[in-house]
């Protein structure tokens, strides 16, 4: 399976690091090797020194599809989940100057936080109204709804599913709202969606 993470899908969040809200969506991937296994702790990586949290809408694919039409692309997805795209700021702002890929700031062990519990997307839309948030050390530091992404999920599925066929299982972050910010040992993040509890992670 291949983890896909869309960049810069709240204006919000694209203003406060200082990029272009993009005409089209920015995407990048993770391996299977970045998922942080269900309830280890997080580990700040020692060349590092502005790790960041991101929380995000994560889909999973349940059908196999290439060239997916928007009109069709709800098919492809029925469930979704919550997760952490762990970030080593520091590390990808000296990517992006040099125009490098940002796979090492992005896609290292432990950097995928994904919640055991995918939802129904019913669920998500009527129960949950498209609500997500993220606490570190019990107090919010995001929250949104799916509503202010600048490309939805079908539009993400349409897009990426142009140059990369999607398998079943493929997860599909779909971008963090504005509120990023670091992490130390020490911390603890939760994530909900609405009021359910997706996660918790321990720094260390
Ligand atoms: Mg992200």
């Amino acid at each position: 399976m291949k983890i896909i993470c869309i960049g810069r899908n709240y204006s919000e969040h694209a203003k406060e690091l200082g990029n272009a809200v993009p005409s089209e969506p920015v995407f990048f991937c993770k391996p299977d090797s970045a998922i942080l296994p269900k309830s280890n702790p997080f580990y700040i990586p020692d060349w590092t020194s502005d790790l960041h949290y991101e929380v995000e809408l994560v889909i999973r694919i349940n059908r196999l599809g290439k060239n997916i039409q928007h009109e069709f692309a709800s098919r492809y997805y029925d469930e979704i989940g919550l997760g952490i795209d762990f970030t080593a700021r520091d590390v990808q702002d000296e990517l992006k100057k040099k125009g490098l890929p940002w796979e090492k700031a992005k896609g290292f062990d432990g950097s995928a936080v994904i919640g055991q519990d995918f939802i129904s997307v019913q669920e998500f839309l009527e129960e949950h109204h498209k609500q997500f948030s993220l606490k570190k050390n019990g107090i919010e530091v995001q929250n949104s709804t799916s509503d202010q992404m600048i490309f939805s999920f079908d539009q993400i599925i349409e897009y990426v599913s142009k140059y990369m066929t999607l398998k079943i299982g493929d997860l599909i972050f779909t971008g963090t709202p504005a509120g990023v910010g670091p992490v130390h040992a020490g911390d603890q993040l939760e994530g909900f969606i609405g009021q359910k509890k997706f996660f918790r992670v321990k720094i260390k």
